[in-house]
């Protein structure tokens, strides 16, 4: 993520934040800029809905999105567009009954993590279409809570990611977590493994990868429901830490790309933020100068997926470290293993369609 500054102020802004801290300015996200902007107040459109303009300046104008009035949303809509939402808005089919309080807040968390989602997916330059506009390759989110004993699962079909409300409660997500013995479970990594499956419909299946995935991935036409069941009853392979990013990873070869999708954006994201606040690591210890790490690129731009890999383990080192002498968990608890890097090789070719020139070569 980029670190974000008031043009008005100077005052650093963190991307979810309504308001700088500095200069009470309202702030709004440009999607085409991929950039957090302060913004004047510019009147009124013709249905008198209030105009902005990024400061300084006057042009262009740009509304709120609609959910802002909800907590829920900083970006900004262009004042020519005809939606009321803005793009990651949109994609929302069904969003939790808003009466209740408790399912205010939660959705409130679920769309801080899905902008995160929203942010990198744009950055990396991936088609988002809308299910609204493409009922058949689009995508779209409904975010549901449990009724009675219907309970809802968290997953992906068919271009639509559902998402437990739930899994925005801390403790409940704890539980899980705990119960499944996942190192890790948060919302924005939920989002980031289902929105793997939607791109596996799009980039593997569709795109003409499917060879090259099942020789690094294994055969995906193996029964999905009996992997699941078989390992959930705890048959899984005891050396999945040389091949899987996780455990679950090793279920089915649809999960183990969804997990490794997750885990490229969690590199490329966490990495841009080393980068945007200039973090260098140099171990004092003389023989530990493999974990030295100068994070001087910008993983979302042109770079070779080796120097991406070979700066993340030594960020991921020290920042555990660093949580470990705050006695928190891990900050990644993961340790990829060189099955883990070629798969991690694969999704960087695809998603940023280097492929072509790989052929070439
Ligand atoms: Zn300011
Ligand atoms: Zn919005
Ligand atoms: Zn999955």
């Amino acid at each position: 993520m980029r670190l974000f500054e008031c043009h008005a102020c100077s005052h650093w802004l963190s991307f979810e934040e309504m308001q700088c801290a500095g200069c009470q300015r309202e702030l709004g996200y440009v999607t085409d800029e991929a950039h957090l902007r302060s913004l004047d107040a510019v009147g009124q459109d013709v249905d008198g809905r209030p105009l902005y303009a990024a400061h300084p300046g006057s042009e262009p104008a740009f509304r709120f999105c609609a959910n802002r009035a909800y907590n829920a949303c900083n970006w900004l809509v262009p004042s020519e567009s005809a939606e009321e939402l803005c793009l990651s808005c949109r994609t929302n089919l069904t969003i939790p009954d808003l009466s209740s309080q408790l399912f205010a807040e939660r959705w409130q968390h679920i769309e801080i993590a899905k902008h995160r989602l929203m942010y990198s997916l744009l950055r990396l330059g991936l088609a988002i279409p809308n299910k609204a506009d493409d009922s058949i390759g689009g995508l779209s989110f409904q975010f549901l809570a449990d009724m009675n004993d219907m309970r809802v699962m968290t997953g992906h079909e068919d271009g639509i990611i559902t998402i437990n409300i739930a899994e925005a409660d801390s403790v409940e997500r704890e539980r899980a977590r705990s119960s499944m013995h996942e190192p890790y479970r948060t919302l924005l990594g939920h989002f980031r493994h289902e929105i793997g499956h939607y791109y596996w419909d799009r980039l593997v299946r569709d795109g003409g990868h499917l060879d090259e995935f099942r020789s690094l991935f294994g055969d995906e036409s193996f029964d999905y429901q009996a992997a699941l069941q078989q390992y959930y009853a705890g048959n899984y392979p005891q050396d999945w830490r040389e091949r899987f990013v996780s455990q679950y990873a090793s279920a089915h070869p649809w999960e183990d790309f969804a997990e490794t999708f997750a885990h490229f954006l969690h590199i490329v994201d966490t990495l841009e933020t080393a980068y945007a606040f200039g973090l260098r690591i140099r171990p004092k210890r003389a023989a530990q100068q493999e974990l030295a790490a100068t994070i001087d690129f910008n993983p979302y731009g042109d770079v070779p997926i080796e120097s991406i890999l070979e700066a993340w383990k030594p960020l991921t080192v020290a920042v555990n470290s660093l949580n470990r002498s705050m006695g928190q968990p891990d900050l990644y608890p993961f340790e990829p293993g060189p099955g883990v890097l070629e798969k991690l090789a694969f999704i960087d070719r695809i998603v940023r369609g280097r492929d072509v020139q790989l052929q070439a070569a």
